[in-house]
């Protein structure tokens, strides 16, 4: 039982770093927004090197994020299948689901591979389209939401009273 104990406390520990990296990941993308943004408003400006500087440190998170899962998943008894990424017991030689001969290098090498460059490509064709519609969705949400708000306040001070 302590053992058991001991390894979701190292599970733990792996998911609190990965939740700490999936934060710095969403804050480089709201930085990354605002850069876009301050180009596309001001074409003097030249972001470039900052935003794929914060590209470059996403992808290297990212890359943190799936070493940390494999540890989660070594500790588990699991590993993931380099091709079909399926879950599949450590001590199984090859993927139940794709028949993939496991071998230590290959799986080492599929973490690698993975997250190259739709994090670019998803900022690139998203923001432009985005921030003009979030801005109106925005406009919307603020007039709807006096409503909901003072319905909100409303609704709940009358059960607080029963
Ligand atoms: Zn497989």
């Amino acid at each position: 039982m302590a053992l058991f104990d001991s390894k979701q406390k190292v599970i733990a520990n792996y998911q609190k770093q990965i939740d700490d990296k999936v934060r710095a990941i969403n804050s480089y993308h709201d930085q990354i927004g605002r850069l876009y943004y301050a180009q596309y408003t001001d074409m003097n400006v030249d972001v470039t090197k900052e935003i794929n500087q914060r590209c470059d440190n996403i992808t290297g998170l990212k890359k943190d994020i799936e070493d940390l899962e494999i540890k989660i998943l070594y500790e588990k008894g699991l590993k993931r299948c380099p091709v079909c990424r399926t879950e599949n017991h450590l001590e199984y030689d090859f993927c139940y689901k794709c028949g993939t001969k496991f071998d230590a290098t290959a799986t080492a090498a599929a973490v690698e591979v993975k997250p190259e460059a739709p994090v670019e490509v998803a900022v690139a064709e998203v923001a432009p389209v985005v921030s003009d519609e979030a801005a109106k969705a925005a406009d919307e949400v603020v007039e709807a939401g006096d409503a909901v708000v003072s319905e909100a306040i409303s609704d709940g001070e009358a059960p607080a009273e029963a």
